[in-house]
């Protein structure tokens, strides 16, 4: 999947998908693969789902796609019914990454091979391949985005000569702690802004700067409005400003906003930088409009096409393609894992990024 390895937004990928094998070569004799989501609640896992089915039906296989809308019980059945059903592969996008052990080990015991999709699933050793993308680059990225939008450094952290000396106020959001990918996403994002909260240029009013204080579960943008609107109230009633907020994904950033606007705040000079992850519509549209700062893009369709020639290659008895053999120890072994780039998005960027490379329309950003 030579495509895969191109940066981000100049992807080929009908071109791709016609030069890698597709019409029943291989593995593609109709056989079954199971595709578990997370939910639906979020746009980003659609186009996963949509992007892993219509690839792996180009390469002759029947998919079962299932959503498990949030709830591990619904998802481990799910994954049950794929292996009764007699699925040759597993590509899971986990809930909760420590919660398959048991349906993982009926998984190996009839030898199907299991592909951690985005998510690394952890305590199993019944994990064969791991397709992602550099997720402490993510974290990173958001931190960068952030101090981009405060005039401290340029989109990948080059500081900017004569920058503002501060002291910016910012509140710290982190992903769902069954996550394994919201610890990466934290730590990049911390590797960046600690030594601006030790020096004192970023001063978290709240002082809930550990990763528990800023997780939020199941990455729910209703449970961070309300997270931030207490932390509004204790902390910032008095006038002062906050002047940036490290969010991890879209709908978090959704949540954030609605409650600084609730808070009295308004587009503007005051307005607060946001960050966030997936380049969600309603996101981007708010990137537009000035609410989000920024974004961090992470193209659905090459993961998928990493993710399908991996099952590919793993049932045609070939070794899968592997950049990272080092990183992602999920508690048990390292997974061998592909990963892959993400780009920052920010207003002056859309339509490089989002739009020439096909991921999104102008009309559909226009709404
Ligand atoms: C994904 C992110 C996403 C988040 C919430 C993470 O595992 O890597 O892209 O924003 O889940 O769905």
């Amino acid at each position: 999947f030579a495509a895969a390895t191109l940066a981000a937004g100049s992807l080929m990928l009908s071109a791709c998908a016609g030069g890698s094998g597709s019409g029943g070569e291989g593995g593609g004799d109709g056989g079954l693969i199971g595709v578990a989501m997370p939910t639906k609640s979020s746009e980003r896992w659609i186009q996963d789902g949509n992007a892993v089915k219509s690839q792996l039906e180009e390469q002759g296989f029947t998919v079962d796609l299932q959503y498990a809308e949030d709830d591990i019980p619904t998802q481990v059945s799910q994954i049950e019914n794929m292996i009764t059903k007699g699925a040759e592969a597993l590509i899971i996008a986990s809930i909760d990454g420590t919660t398959l052990s048991e349906v993982l080990q009926t998984a190996a015991d009839s030898d199907i091979p299991v592909i951690a999709y985005d998510r690394l699933i952890r305590d199993s050793e019944n994990v064969d391949y791991y397709a992602s993308f550099d997720n402490f680059v993510v974290g990173q990225q958001q931190a960068w985005s952030v101090l981009n939008g405060l005039g401290l450094t340029e989109l990948d952290g080059t500081p900017i000569e004569g920058a503002p000396a501060g002291p910016f106020n910012i509140e710290l959001f982190a992903g769902s702690p069954d996550d394994n990918n919201a610890t990466f996403f934290w730590d990049g994002a911390m590797d960046v802004l600690k030594p601006l909260m030790d020096d004192g240029t970023l001063v978290v009013q709240s002082g809930q700067t550990s990763f528990q204080q800023a997780a939020t579960l199941r990455w729910d943008g209703e449970a961070a409005q309300s997270r931030m609107e207490d932390i509004l109230t204790a902390n910032y009633s008095d006038g002062t400003q906050v002047d940036a907020v490290l969010s991890p994904y879209d709908g978090i950033s959704r949540g954030i906003i609605s409650a600084l606007e609730g808070a009295g705040y308004s587009v503007g000079p005051e307005w607060p930088v946001i960050s966030g992850q997936d380049a969600e519509l309603d996101s981007v549209r708010a990137i537009e409009a000035g609410e989000q700062y920024a974004t961090i893009f992470k193209d659905t369709r090459e993961l998928a096409e990493v993710a399908v020639a991996m099952a590919s290659a793993i049932l045609k008895g070939e070794e899968p393609e592997v950049n990272n053999t080092t990183d992602y120890d999920n508690g048990v072994k390292v997974v061998p894992s592909y990963l892959l780039e993400s780009q920052i998005v920010v207003k002056d960027n859309i339509t490089e990024v989002l739009v020439d490379s096909g991921y999104w329309t102008e009309d559909e950003i226009k709404g």
